[in-house]
């Protein structure tokens, strides 16, 4: 799936699509899913449960190539999740034959350091966490560095150990503390509330990556909905709102991060929120 916005091509490959129960979003019941049968099969499966994937979007621009999130990785331990634990996906093979093997990368941008967006960030080279993209430059917000760099959390604290601090200890990263022009039409802009240093990713003026400021396509009809992982549910919100604003004031084309289908998608004002239109890549 490929999508050409200006002069800028955006290539998807996924590595995973596993389903999710109704409470993955605090506010959510069942009867909700119910309501929007267009959801199924795309976005929903077929006992209601949301679809969620795990993909990169490859942003080529300007002669750079950059990597927006990493997934969740090959042989991490990751006991509280069975679908992340010690895992042995064919990722880095399906980057490769889609044009883009890892020596090849640029820039990796990771959109916040949650589990399941720096995972390829390394791999596991003779017993020992190496950079994958060994000739980028890792961009991180600055806030969710100092964040997750303190955190105990169990699930996040040791994707940190064995997804960040290796490409640090590398001296292969930047941090971001404002919004950030990568390249004439690539922007990075500081989303916070999902987790502090969240980013997003803007190409041209019509078109934005949602990190997870979205995390499922009926998240745009109740933009109040607290998402798994929200750090700061009020925060998270506001900037939700924002996006959806922005979304629909500019016609964007939206790529969802986690959104399976094609992934992308369109947002028009509707009674009580906002609604997603899916749309097909190139
Ligand atoms: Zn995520």
């Amino acid at each position: 799936m490929a999508w050409e916005v200006g002069g800028v091509r955006i290539t998807r490959v996924v590595e995973h699509v596993m389903p999710f129960p109704a409470d993955f979003f605090a506010e959510a019941q069942a009867s909700d899913i119910a309501a929007e049968p267009w959801l199924v099969p795309d976005f929903v499966d077929n006992v209601g449960r949301y679809l969620i994937s795990f993909h990169t979007f490859v942003v080529e621009s300007d002669g750079l190539r950059i990597v927006v999130d990493t997934c969740t990785g090959n042989s991490k331990d990751r006991p509280m999740i069975p679908a992340f634990d010690h895992q042995h996906r064919p990722f880095l093979t399906d980057l490769a034959e889609a044009g883009f093997a890892p020596e090849t990368i640029d820039v990796v941008v990771c959109t916040h350091l949650h589990v399941d967006h720096v995972g390829w960030n390394t791999r596991l080279i003779d017993g020992v966490w190496a950079p994958t993209f060994a000739n980028a430059r890792y961009l991180f917000g600055a806030a969710d560095l100092g964040y997750w760099q303190q955190s105990a959390d169990p699930l996040h604290a040791p994707a940190f150990r064995d997804s960040v601090q290796p490409v640090i200890d590398a001296g292969i990263v930047d941090v971001v503390t404002a919004d950030t022009e990568l390249t004439s039409e690539v922007r990075l802009n500081l989303t916070p509330g999902h987790t502090p240093g969240h980013l997003t990713v803007s190409i041209g003026n019509g078109c934005i990556i949602t990190g997870d400021v979205l995390h499922h396509p009926i998240q745009c009809g109740h933009p109040e909905w607290t998402a798994s992982g929200d750090v700061d549910p009020d925060a998270a919100r506001t900037t939700r709102q924002a996006f959806l604003e922005a979304a629909v004031r500019t016609n964007a084309l939206v790529l969802g991060t986690h959104f399976a289908g094609t992934s992308a998608g369109r947002i028009y004002p509707a009674a009580g929120g906002y609604r997603f239109v899916p749309e097909d890549g190139g």
